[in-house]
């Protein structure tokens, strides 16, 4: 029996499987999650078929009500979600640099009251004697949304209320490590909601899968891995469904000589272990200037000598690695760099269990071919590498098949900008990484995605063009 269930056309519905929910600093069961299989989600596209004609023909102001009524009722909630979070996921409520659990909540809550505010105007394009000729934004349908485990309540709400207001009915399956936070999250949601616009369904990648080949559902929107971001483009086009995908990101930062040390140390590694690392634009390659090479290591590892790791229920900076998958391949990526002989400045060795707990780890003098430097980690472990030449630098950080996100950092913001503008990725911070803000576009280039999320232009994804021509001859 699961303590949670699926909603589909507003109604709870269990399964008769469940799965095991996993807390990742005790590895102890947290919850029994329902585990829908061909049948729910056929149901629930069903759901989300059938809602769809009378949301979509909501007015653009009411729409715009609910989403504000879904923020204030997930607000509402907010110390129960939180919990939910720290339990299945692992981040501490406050956090280092107030970047936990709280942070999520806090994200999520401005998203929904910032997108109920975003419009899609119609665009007038010819006015005259011969024709009136408008562009208006259709939605697409109904949107399948597929979330990872790392901000399993954000990255939901990041996909489902842009689809909601610009009127598309929404099927959503979580990560199965941490469905517990969106299956409570869709509860609060569906109070909110006419029945079937917002229906939930979890399971593992197998439903996911068949989510991206349900001649049904009209787009896919997910954010996770590169593989998998790989597998649903090629299911989606069993029905040419849109997408939008968000996937993984390797990004470089680049320190210029004439950097102040002191100042931006804070604040590359905030943005470095956004999250216990497990950020998908976190920094997660560091090229410094051999000037200050030195001074910055020594800043960073000073940093990290003065936070804590543990469960994330407790005061504690960073909480466990969320899974035992991704905490192997960090604890492998390690192995391999000290095995090619890089300076371990901290950390470097995983902590005692129960639990997926790896400590803040800073890596100097390592090859640019190690693992730790080419794929992604996604924890708590940054490569610090040397650089004399700029150009250098560039290509180096250039030299991956990611483009999520880049920075360069400087006190001559000038030729910070301009070198910034150089890095292949969708998103170039100067002096700054890892930020991001309801109305700026989000996305990756090369293998870090299709598509953007937020603002405008996120909204934007979610419809579909249609070109109204009024002759008037
Ligand atoms: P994943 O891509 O395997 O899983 C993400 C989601 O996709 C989950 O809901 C999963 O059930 C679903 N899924 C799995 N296989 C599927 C398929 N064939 N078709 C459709 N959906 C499928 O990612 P993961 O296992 O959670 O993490 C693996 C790697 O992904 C990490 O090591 C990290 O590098 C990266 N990652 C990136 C982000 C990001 O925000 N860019 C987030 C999480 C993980």
């Amino acid at each position: 029996m699961s303590d949670y269930n699926l909603i589909i056309d507003g109604k709870a519905v269990s399964t008769a499987e469940t799965f095991p929910v996993l807390n990742p600093a005790t590895e102890e069961v947290v919850a029994q999650a329902p585990l829908a299989g061909e049948a729910e989600l056929n149901q629930a596209v069903a759901a989300a078929r059938r809602a769809l004609p009378a949301w979509s023909a909501t007015t653009d102001g009411e729409r715009s009500r609910l989403m504000h009524a879904i923020g204030d009722a997930l607000e509402a909630h907010s110390e129960e979600l939180c919990k939910l979070l720290t339990l299945e996921q692992g981040k501490p409520m406050g956090g280092f640099a107030g970047l936990g659990a709280g942070f999520e909540m806090g994200g999520t809550v401005a998203w929904c009251h910032a997108t109920a505010e975003m419009t899609l105007d119609v665009d007038v394009i010819q006015d005259n004697d011969v024709a009136r000729i408008e562009v208006h934004r259709k939605p697409v349908g109904v949107v399948g949304s597929i979330t990872p485990w790392n901000y399993p309540l954000l990255i939901a709400i990041w996909h489902t209320i842009p689809a909601l207001r610009s009127g598309n009915t929404v099927v959503i399956k979580p990560s199965e490590y941490t469905p517990l936070t969106t299956l409570r999250a869709a509860q609060i949601i569906n109070d909110v909601l006419p029945p079937g616009v917002f229906n939930i369904i979890s399971g593992d990648g197998s439903l996911g899968a068949a989510m991206s080949s349900h001649p049904d559902i009209n787009k896919i929107v997910f954010t996770g891995s590169t593989p998998t971001g790989k597998k649903i483009m090629q299911s989606a086009s069993c029905n040419l469904k849109r997408l939008t995908l968000e996937l993984g990101g390797n990004d470089a930062a680049i320190v210029l000589a004439d950097t102040d040390v002191a100042a931006v140390a804070p604040a590359i590694f905030a943005t470095a272990l956004i999250n216990n690392g497990q950020t998908c634009a976190a920094l997660k390659r560091l090229y410094v200037h051999e000037d200050i090479y030195e001074d910055m290591c020594q800043a960073l590892a000073g940093i990290a000598a003065s936070v804590t790791t543990g469960d994330g229920s407790g005061e504690v900076d960073f909480g466990p690695v969320q899974n035992k998958a991704q905490y192997d391949k960090v604890c492998a990526m390690a192995e391999e760099a000290k095995d090619r002989g890089a300076r371990f400045l901290c950390g470097g060795e995983p902590m005692e269990g129960p639990g997926y707990f790896f400590p803040v780890t800073i890596v100097a003098d390592i090859d640019d071919d190690a693992r730790l430097v080419c794929e992604e980690p996604f924890g708590p472990i940054l490569p610090v590498l040397k650089f004399s030449d700029v150009e250098d630098a560039l290509q180096r950080a250039n030299a991956s098949s990611c483009g999520l996100g880049g920075s360069v950092w400087s006190s001559d913001v000038a030729a910070a900008t301009a070198l910034a503008s150089r890095l292949e990725c969708g998103t170039a911070w100067v002096n700054n990484h890892a930020m991001i803000q309801p109305d700026a576009p989000f996305g990756g280039v090369k293998e870090s995605g299709i598509g953007v999320e937020f603002g405008r232009y996120g909204l934007e994804e979610y419809t579909n063009i249609q070109t109204l021509q009024i002759s008037k001859s």
